[in-house]
């Protein structure tokens, strides 16, 4: 008689939860339920086999899985038991672990205590550049960001200082070596840990002390893993540690839903755990319960691309299904408001927006949530996002505003300490303060307080030439917007000035508020994020999997001899893993090479358009040369969102705003009133949308170069990953699945859109299961704006701020001119299979 837990399950499903003893391998496609074997066999140990709930750990990827899957424990359970089971990410775990324990690698006296810090990004750039002094090495030659992307590549493969320097293949290389010894040094010294190091020293730990390590395997007798594809080495490794003698471990994943090779995951773990784990228990599930028949299809015969791969069969019962939609916007914020129309009549038809089920609008990276917050925000519907800020709040955003908010106001001192110094040019604190405290004291604006520093000479020369060469990038700035411009703005500010003087002004008060921004000195930080909940816009290049250094000796070496204080010799005599890594290192280990952008040209005595000025401060500040040096997915991710800014002022240009208003505009989008944690909608990137289902899903921006990403084109395994990735967003979708793209979209605020070509993955989807939504031509001639609207949007301008009207399906558009000929430019079929499929 099964027990009620394992009722409604298929029988591999019902093996999956009941074979709790030993090793056992799931592996399944999406939506086939692994995750629900996982806390249907957390019930069971429980309830049926009188398990401790604190002897069992599950081990996810990102927070919200992990707490999404104590929900669904939780709810099976019954909130009844006291004590709770373990659900943690891989490196939250590792935190619980080193607080605890890792004064047990102390030898003498030395070693790291259980007070250890958690370095985020700016100290781990401080103690480089420390490290980058102590070598005589140019900060210009060789980047902080960039040794830093390379010691973190390092660590997540688990190549420790010596070996990069084995592997190292050209005099660069070798220098990170040094400085990545250099910094592994100082951070011990400094009883502190990197992110990476979590994984690494937990890793290290249970090898060095088997007491540790046998007290942990008695504690948690049963480990699950959910989302195995993605485990890189270290946490390979951990897995094998805490698996202990008993091999009580169970791992679920989807070899076809391995995306985040980019970090290290290595699909190598699913084939080394059946040879370490020789008794294993492999299941594979095969019927997908999430998704209708017509979704599955679709989804599947876009993975089906993939050469690297198994392959395997997913049936769903639930036969038919409506068709997978397709809508081809003639631009970008078309295809947004596309979007938000369909939700809103989407909510509405559930009956309004409290008890309506939810659904998501997935992309390939940060930056193209813009548009699509702005249209949630026109048709006031409320939209949570996961894993990242609202696109007005993230970091860089923020500081390129701040420096328009400069350039349109000097005395702006606020805007004017966020930005002094990001990129970092050399403004420290204390020049800052004692330009603040100036500043104070005689009642002028810090901006003006730099001039006088440079006229008289009030600080150390050093400092004085990077105060002069920020004032000079926002003077220039302000030149750009012309004679008329500089003019006003002198009037304004006086009229501002007399204002000030006039109202009452509490100077204690002043005395009392802080200074200084506290997001100043930290605007370049990455938050770090615990489970990698921020999906990556676009990946660098690792290791291929089989030229990674793959000695397992190696992986041992420093585990247990590591000494801190032992000078930095390395050596290139011994042999070791030289051969394989050097060739890796010598085809994968490229310093990239900063590009400039330009900024487009004006006839002399114009002023610069929004864009234009968004561009300037781009290049000029050295924003975006200091996103491109450092090189990891992240910093790619904020220069898009930097492009992105860019494309929301042409935008703006075209509606004819101002400076000004533009500024305000982005002030409103990033209230937080369309932010709830309780909304319907959610947006998020793929990679955040691994694991979650929704009854609606958009999968936006289907373009070429987008998605799969152009840095995969050359790439044959980057874009299988890609295709993957496609994979992962087109099974989040239980009933409903609407693709979109736009056939001209802005690249770089640039007033002309470019055309796109649409997605291959498009062209993978049989015909037959797709319904085409529509696909409005885009008006070609545009009068009325000097600003070459040549593509805007048809969309009748009442319906833009107002709450949408337009009926998208039913294409009433209000069009000036159709030109079929402007729209089949851009829907031309560049990619495979053309003809076969109604995208091209
Ligand atoms: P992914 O690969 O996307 O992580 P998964 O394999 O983990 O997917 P689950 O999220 O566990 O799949 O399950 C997908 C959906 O199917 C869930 O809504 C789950 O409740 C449902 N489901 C799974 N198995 C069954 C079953 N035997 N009976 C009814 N519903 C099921
Ligand atoms: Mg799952």
């Amino acid at each position: 008689m099964p027990s009620e837990l394992v009722a409604n399950m298929n029988p591999q499903q019902r093996e999956g939860v009941e074979a709790v003893d030993g090793p056992v391998l799931l592996l399944a496609g999406a939506g086939s339920g692994k995750t629900r074997v996982i806390t249907h066999r957390i019930a069971y140990l429980i309830k049926e086999r009188g398990v401790s709930a604190d002897s069992i750990l599950a081990v996810t990827f990102t927070n919200k899985a992990a707490k999404e899957m104590a929900e669904r424990v939780d709810k099976i359970l019954g909130h009844t038991s006291l004590a709770k089971p373990m659900l943690a990410t891989f490196h939250s775990f590792c935190v619980r672990v080193l607080r605890r324990d890792i004064e047990a690698m102390r030898v003498n006296g030395v070693g790291l205590t259980k007070t250890f810090a958690i370095y985020d990004e700016t100290d781990q750039q401080a103690v480089v550049k420390q490290a980058l002094k102590r070598l005589a090495i140019d900060d210009k030659a060789l980047k902080p960001r960039v040794a830093l992307g390379r010691i973190s590549w390092a660590k997540n493969h688990m190549i420790d200082p010596q070996e990069y320097f084995l592997a190292s293949a050209n005099p660069m290389e070798e220098k990170i070596a040094h400085v990545f010894e250099i910094y592994r040094k100082e951070l011990f010294k400094a009883n502190a840990l990197d992110f990476d190091d979590l994984l690494l020293e937990t890793v290290r730990l249970l090898k060095s002390s088997s007491e540790v390590r046998e007290r942990y395997n008695r504690r948690y007798r049963y480990l699950m893993i959910d989302e195995y594809q993605d485990t890189n080495r270290p946490q390979y490794e951990l897995m094998k540690l805490l698996a202990g003698p008993e091999g009580n471990v169970c791992v679920v994943g989807d070899e076809d839903q391995s995306i985040y090779s980019w970090r290290g995951a290595d699909i190598r773990n699913i084939l080394e755990f059946e040879k370490d784990f020789p008794k294993v228990q492999t299941i594979r599930l095969e019927q997908n319960y999430r998704s209708t028949q017509v979704i599955l299809e679709g989804a599947s015969a876009v993975v089906a691309q993939n050469t690297q791969r198994k392959g395997k069969n997913l049936w769903t019962s639930r036969e038919g299904g409506s068709l997978i939609g397709y809508y081809e916007a003639p631009d970008g914020e078309n295809e947004a408001l596309f979007i938000a129309d369909r939700i809103q009549k989407y909510l509405r038809e559930a009956g309004g927006q409290e008890d309506a089920p939810r659904c998501a609008v997935l992309y390939r990276t940060n930056s193209q949530s813009r548009l699509v917050e702005e249209a949630l925000r026109r048709y006031q519907i409320q939209y949570h996002m996961v894993g990242g800020f609202s696109f007005y709040d993230r970091a860089e955003v923020k500081d390129i505003i701040s420096y328009m908010k400069l350039v349109q106001n000097v005395h702006d001192s606020i805007a004017l300490s966020r930005v002094v110094n990001s990129p970092p040019r050399g403004i420290g604190k204390t020049t800052m303060e004692t330009l603040e405290r100036m500043a104070l004291s005689s009642g002028m604006s810090t901006w003006d307080a730099i001039g006088v520093a440079i006229e008289d000479k009030l600080l150390p020369q050093r400092a004085l030439i990077a105060l002069g060469g920020f004032r000079r990038l926002i003077e220039d700035a302000r030149a750009m917007l012309g004679p008329g411009f500089a003019e006003k703005l002198a009037a304004d500010v006086e009229e501002q000035q007399s204002a000030d003087e006039d109202a009452s002004f509490d100077v204690e008060e002043l005395e009392a508020a802080p200074a200084v921004d506290e997001e100043a000195d930290t605007s370049f930080d990455t938050s770090f994020n615990f489970g990698f909940d921020f999906g990556p816009s676009e990946e660098i290049s690792t290791i291929a999997p089989e030229n990674a250094v793959d000695s397992d000796a190696a992986h041992e070496i420093d585990a247990v001899s590591f000494n801190p204080f032992a000078p930095v010799v390395l050596k290139k005599s011994a042999a070791g893993s030289r051969g394989k890594a050097a060739a890796a290192a010598k085809s994968e280990v490229a310093i990239p090479e900063a590009t400039e952008e330009k900024p487009a040209f004006r006839k002399p005595g114009d002023a610069a358009t929004l864009p234009e000025l968004i561009k300037f401060l781009n290049d000029r500040s050295g924003y975006i040369r200091a996103l491109e040096d450092e090189a990891t997915p992240e910093s790619f991710s904020r220069i898009e969102n930097l492009k992105e800014l860019a494309n929301a002022a042409q935008d703006a240009q075209e509606r004819g705003e101002t400076l000004h208003e533009f500024l305000d505009h982005a002030a409103l989008v990033s209230d937080a009133d369309s932010y709830s944690a309780d909304a319907r909608v959610t947006l998020m990137t793929l990679h955040a949308a691994k694991g979650l289902e929704f009854p609606l899903v958009f999968l936006a921006g289907m373009e070429e170069g987008l998605f799969p990403h152009s840095r995969t084109f050359t790439d044959p395994t980057g874009l299988e990953e890609e295709r993957r990735l496609c994979y992962v967003g087109m099974t989040r979708a239980m009933d409903t699945l609407v693709m979109t793209r736009a056939r001209y979209r802005r690249r770089y605020g640039s007033d002309m859109p470019e055309a796109s070509i649409a997605s291959r993955f498009l062209e993978e989807v049989p015909s037959r299961l797709v319904e085409d939504l529509g696909s409005p031509p885009a008006r070609p001639q545009f009068s009325g704006s000097d600003y070459g609207n040549v593509y805007a949007t048809p969309y009748p301008r009442a319906n833009r701020f107002g709450g949408g009207g337009a009926d998208f399906g039913e294409r009433h558009y209000s069009y000036e001119d159709e030109d079929q000929s402007a729209s089949r430019a851009g829907s031309g079929s560049g990619a495979t299979n053309a003809g076969r499929s109604k995208f091209s």
